[in-house]
């Protein structure tokens, strides 16, 4: 699918003592494996060190061109992935009230800056017989989360995925983020927030299913 060979060296050496620090957690075991160009990356990093004035060959940094390609492997690691996968496990239920899951934790990197931005999203749809696993949910917010992002697209990505795959009577996708390229630079807007929101079916078309929905988001 990549078409980059994988330069990562087997999983089992991944993530030896020497190399393993607070940085470098394990990925989650439900994303695929990164598959970046990861000497590319190495290169650029190095490249970046130098430009901003630093010296990439003093001790501290020796090792940051790959502890960085292996960090951005993991965050983008959603690009090789298709998050739908996970909703194409259906349950067929007479159950025709909403399912919501509210407060699935992300974190994402904004594509102007690649700088991350992280919140949480509420994920809700009014199934017509096609239920899928509550896990599922998350799942698809974080394998459109991990990639370069703009919340806009993550929230309607989520909300088209719910309505082509389980054809519901309605999905809504209400997402709150702190972007950290507003809060640590710029206009530097401290603990400001963005919210996004997507409605589908009738909760786009209905006034009070709407309301309905948007009051149990925020609960
Ligand atoms: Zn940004």
């Amino acid at each position: 699918m990549s078409k980059y060979r994988p330069t990562n060296p087997p999983p089992d050496d991944r993530f030896d003592d020497d190399e393993r620090d607070a940085s470098d957690p394990r990925p989650t075991a439900h994303m695929p494996d990164a598959k970046v160009d990861i000497p590319r990356i190495e290169r650029a990093v190095r490249e970046i060190l130098i430009a901003v004035g630093e010296d990439p060959d003093r001790e501290g940094l020796l090792k940051t061109p790959n502890r960085v390609a292996r960090a951005y492997g993991e965050l983008m690691a959603g690009l090789q992935d298709e998050p739908r996968r996970h909703l194409k496990t259906v349950f067929t239920e007479r159950y025709d009230e909403v399912v919501l899951l509210r407060g699935i934790e992300f974190h994402s990197l904004c594509e102007h800056h690649l700088l991350p931005f992280t919140g949480k999203a509420h994920v809700a749809y009014l199934p017509d017989g096609k239920v899928v696993g509550l896990s599922k949910l998350a799942r698809l917010v974080e394998g459109y989360a991990r990639r370069p992002q703009v919340q806009e697209r993550l929230t309607t990505q989520i909300a088209d995925a719910l309505m082509e795959e389980l054809s519901p009577i309605g999905a809504a996708c209400v997402i709150e983020a702190t972007h950290t390229c507003m809060t640590i630079r710029g206009a530097k807007k401290h603990g400001s927030t963005m919210v996004t929101s997507a409605l589908r079916g009738i909760f786009k078309e209905n006034p009070s299913s709407r309301a309905e929905i948007l009051a149990l988001m925020h609960a």
